[in-house]
């Protein structure tokens, strides 16, 4: 995947979650049409997954945009670590497609012993050869999870799918993944955002935006990118979509300043997303 070319990948999870009780068969609307409008905004990397429960309104969004669907790479996430094959055969119907440019393990958690991990890997192979997949890779994996695969893979993942903003220090998985060649897709980086005004990470983004006469998240996504990242992002506003898609390709960080942001976020650990799960992992 030429992160160049997709540096900002439009997301159909945490803001369009269904709910639990939802049937799976009913379509949400303004899921449908906030995916048309990131569409109509320009992004062409979609991001899904089994868990949020959204493919439907993701297939009907590619399809009703007009597009072909060879100008789109579409992605989803195996729910579980068991029979993520015949998952992802459930999918591709639910996505109205043939196949997905990527189709990732959500999360290592469901898998209670290395050896399941490694026989998920193995089924995961399966659908790349099967053509069901163009790409495969995992989302929420440490170095651990990393190698435990990597000690059976005959094909390698190609993408860590990962939060990844700097009020989360964790240069040592980067720095892992870069070595072994494993391409990066960064999640939640806005939570800084999200986080307390006045934390020194909001403080020296607040500076590089007037720098660069951009918005604050342009600067998070920015230092997502410029370590070599593609960022998923979601938003249910068409300007802010239009806004994210066009400022992000406006300007660069120099490797002072990611250093910089990193380091306002040396020591500290804020998970938004399985922040239990990761405490005993
Ligand atoms: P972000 O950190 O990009 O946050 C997006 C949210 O921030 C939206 O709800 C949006 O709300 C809001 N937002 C957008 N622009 C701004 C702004 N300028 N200031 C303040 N808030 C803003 O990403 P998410 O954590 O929401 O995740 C994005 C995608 O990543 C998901 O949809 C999913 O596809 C993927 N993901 C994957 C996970 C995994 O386990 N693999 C876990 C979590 C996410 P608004 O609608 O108001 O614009």
């Amino acid at each position: 995947m030429s992160l160049d070319t997709h540096p900002v990948i439009f997301g159909a999870g945490t803001a369009w979650y269904k709910s639990p009780d939802d049937d799976g068969t009913t379509i949400h609307q303004p899921t449908v049409d906030a995916i048309k409008a990131a569409i109509d905004v320009g992004y062409r990397t979609l991001d899904g997954a089994q868990a949020y429960g959204t493919e439907r309104e993701l297939g009907i969004a590619m399809v009703e945009s007009g597009i072909p669907r060879a100008s789109f790479r579409l992605s989803t996430k195996a729910k579980s670590t068991s029979n993520v094959e015949k998952a992802l055969e459930e999918s591709i119907v639910n996505l109205q497609t043939d196949f997905v440019d990527l189709y990732l393990i959500h999360s290592p958690f469901p898998a209670s012993t290395d050896v399941e991990l490694q026989d998920a890997w193995r089924e995961m192979e399966r659908c790349k050869q099967r053509g069901l997949a163009r790409d495969i890779g995992v989302s929420n994996f440490s170095i651990k999870n990393m190698s435990t695969i990597l000690e059976v893979a005959t094909i390698k993942p190609s993408v860590n799918q990962i939060e990844m903003h700097p009020r989360l220090y964790q240069p040592e998985l980067y720095d892992f993944l870069r070595r072994e060649n494993i391409a990066i897709q960064g999640f939640s980086s806005l939570a800084p955002l999200r986080a307390e005004s006045g934390n020194e990470t909001r403080v020296l983004t607040t500076q590089l935006a007037a720098k660069y006469n951009v918005d604050e998240m342009a600067i998070l996504m920015r230092w997502v990118i410029d370590q070599g990242a593609a960022v998923v992002t979601t938003s249910s506003k068409r300007e802010r979509m239009a806004t994210t898609f066009s400022q992000v390709r406006s300007f660069k960080l120099t490797d002072e300043e990611v250093a910089q942001l990193t380091a306002t976020g040396k020591g500290r650990w804020f998970r938004g997303f399985f922040a239990d799960e990761f405490k005993v992992a």
